[in-house]
């Protein structure tokens, strides 16, 4: 049975009702537990358990440490296209964004991918908007195949497929998938997404099994906090990983510790999840999963980076651009306005023109908020005690 036919028999929201409800006392009992359950999950993510931070961030920095070691695992995102066929309202790329689009040609997107080599790099994700357009499979499989001799882990962040276009992926040398489902509310993601494929939320949520089926091996999946309640987010987010845990065992599967940022649009989110939640939500999916890799973008302040190192991330961006070219300014040449799927030249008379003063790249998909260099993300994470790996997987491994 697929998650999502599992899914809506789940009793998320009577989880949700428990966590807000639960004592100290029963969140302590669940802190206990050397196993846990999604009852003790909603129990330790609860108001109540905010009065138990401390024991469980020891134990979660235990756990950490007893099964990752002192080591953080670098990543960068290099974005290949921000055309987009989807209206997601909290997203700058959205079809009827008036910014300035482009897809880098694979020759670009090898200069963009040598520069993150440079800076150390081993483990990039490839990220794209969703146009079969421009960024259709064979485009996909073509930049994959040639970052893959010098780069040896390629993950994808990229428009959902079926598992035969997959196939070909990671044939080519992809061997990592992310899929944010966004929201687990059916009815703020209808709200959502107002246009595109993407309104499928089923065909999203059964991504990573598909993903798995075509031989990916490295799982990502995440809400994006800040669109419905973080507590019913957190919970539908710790059963999918129960789910991919059981029945796509072969995978390594990772969280990310996701908020809503600024992007074009200004969205603002819809509910908060406060800087204290995010630690308490930190600690109790390690307590909940000890050997699933949590990730933390540059989404994240330095401050917030740097506090959640020692108590059970196990990966991180650095040094991230949002838009496609940001690391070499490639694609600078061709940027243009989409309108129904088709390109429109800028007019140099236009606002978005790009003069010598002020030489635009396209536009990005949001700010982030941490804006120190790779290098210097490294140099914290040694002064913390704990190892950057820059290279986390090698295909050579798994074969
Ligand atoms: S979130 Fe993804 S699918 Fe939605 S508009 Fe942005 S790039 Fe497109």
């Amino acid at each position: 049975m697929s998650f999502a036919a599992e899914f809506d028999s789940l009793p998320l929201r009577a989880l949700a009702s428990r966590s807000f409800g639960a004592s100290v006392a029963t969140a302590r009992e669940s802190l206990e537990q050397s196993t846990l359950s999604l009852h003790d999950f909603a129990h330790l993510i609860s108001p109540a358990a905010v009065e138990l931070l401390e024991p469980m961030s020891r134990r979660a920095q235990q756990l950490t440490r007893q099964r990752f070691g002192k080591v953080i695992r670098l990543f960068a995102p290099l974005y290949l296209s921000n055309e987009c066929i989807n209206n997601c309202k909290y997203c700058g790329f959205s079809r009827d964004n008036a910014i300035l689009r482009v897809t880098l040609s694979v020759e670009e997107v090898r200069r963009e991918a040598q520069a993150l080599l440079d800076q150390g790099f081993r483990n990039i994700l490839l990220v794209a908007g969703e146009h079969p357009k421009f960024v259709s499979n064979d485009y996909l499989r073509q930049c994959i195949a040639a970052l893959h001799e010098h780069v040896p882990s390629v993950s994808l962040e990229v428009g959902p497929m079926e598992t035969a276009d997959y196939q070909p992926l990671v044939a080519a040398g992809a061997d990592g998938l992310v899929v944010y489902q966004e929201t687990y509310d059916r009815n703020v993601y209808a709200e959502m997404h107002t246009a595109g494929p993407k309104r499928n939320f089923n065909w999203r949520l059964e991504t990573p099994e598909r993903a798995y089926a075509a031989g990916f091996r490295r799982l990502g999946i995440s809400p994006l906090y800040g669109l419905a309640d973080w507590r019913y987010e957190a919970l539908s987010v710790a059963a999918h990983a129960q789910y991919l845990l059981r029945n796509c065992w072969k995978a390594y599967v990772t969280i990310s510790l996701t908020r809503l940022r600024p992007c074009a649009g200004e969205f603002q989110p819809l509910t908060h999840i406060g800087d204290r939640d995010l630690v308490q939500l930190m600690c109790a999916f390690r307590l909940m999963f000890p050997d699933v890799g949590l990730v933390l973008s540059t989404r994240e302040t330095p401050k917030m980076r740097n506090g959640l190192i020692p108590l059970g991330i196990t990966m991180l961006s650095a040094g991230s651009h949002t838009e496609p070219g940001g690391y070499t300014g490639a694609g600078r040449d061709h940027l243009h306005q989409t309108q129904r799927g088709r390109i429109v030249a800028i007019e140099s008379s236009s606002e978005w023109a790009p003069t010598p003063e002020h030489p635009t790249l396209a536009t990005e998909q949001f700010h982030i908020a941490d804006e120190r260099s790779p290098h210097e993300v490294a140099e914290q994470i040694r002064r913390l005690g704990y190892e950057p790996v820059w290279k986390d997987w090698d295909m050579a491994l798994t074969s």
